[in-house]
């Protein structure tokens, strides 16, 4: 079996400059942690808030934390303090519990708009009409310590490249039509382990991969 390290270094052979690796942690002990942070991996992906608050309490204070899950409200008061990028912000509701929580802490925090693409239901996000209107609502505009920073989305769990080729390319012209109305945005995060090629090729800007660097996750 290949190293973590081994396993970045192959995967970053296939990112441009322009393209940001996140590297998804979750569930993995810290010594695989600590092994991506010595190969110089700085930005790390959890879906759980308390499981991300633990490692940030006991990892390097350089590294760059990004909530890429589902995220509840009554939780986002454990990592305002110190999260980096929340991926999956998918209500105006919950836009207004960060700004509440990052005004706390006297900073700003940055999100990504989690946008529906695939064409099964399982997964959460916005659709294009509740993007616009979210873009569109005054209340937005007054919401000073969040700043929308892109979009992210995850495509169908398939086989079929067409398909997950289509959810991408539809995401990323859904990107190009809202960059004024969010002000200007730079992420779009598309892609993980098993479809990160064909995310970068659509233009996604950021990719979330996990177990092509850490291996299999093992859920108990
Ligand atoms: C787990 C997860 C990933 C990483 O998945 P891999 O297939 O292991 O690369 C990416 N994005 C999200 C939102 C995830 O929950």
């Amino acid at each position: 079996m290949s190293s973590i390290k081994e396993n970045l270094s192959q995967i970053k052979e296939h990112l441009s400059d322009d393209v940001t690796l996140v590297a998804v942690s979750k569930t993995k002990p810290l010594e695989n942690l600590h092994e991506a942070y010595n190969a110089g991996q700085r930005i790390f992906g959890e879906n759980k808030i308390q499981e991300m608050t633990q490692k940030w309490e006991q990892m390097p204070k350089d590294i760059a934390w990004h909530m890429i899950g589902h995220v509840q409200r009554n939780k986002v008061k454990y990592m305002a303090e110190y999260v980096s990028l929340i991926h999956g912000v998918d209500s105006l509701k919950l836009l207004r519990e960060v700004n509440k929580q990052a005004k706390k802490h006297q900073r700003t925090i940055n999100c990504l708009l989690q946008v529906h693409i695939a064409e099964e239901d399982t997964k959460f996000g916005l659709n294009e009409t509740e993007l616009r209107a979210i873009a569109a609502s005054e209340e937005f505009q007054t919401l000073e310590n969040v700043h929308i920073k892109g979009l992210m989305g995850m495509a169908t769990f398939t086989d079929s490249e067409t398909q997950i080729r289509r959810e991408f390319k539809k995401l990323k012209s859904l990107y190009d039509s809202v960059q004024n109305d969010f002000g200007t945005l730079s992420i779009l995060s598309m892609g993980m382990s098993g479809d990160y090629k064909i995310a970068i090729e659509e233009g996604s800007t950021m990719v979330r991969i996990g177990s092509s660097i850490f291996g299999a996750r093992n859920y108990q």
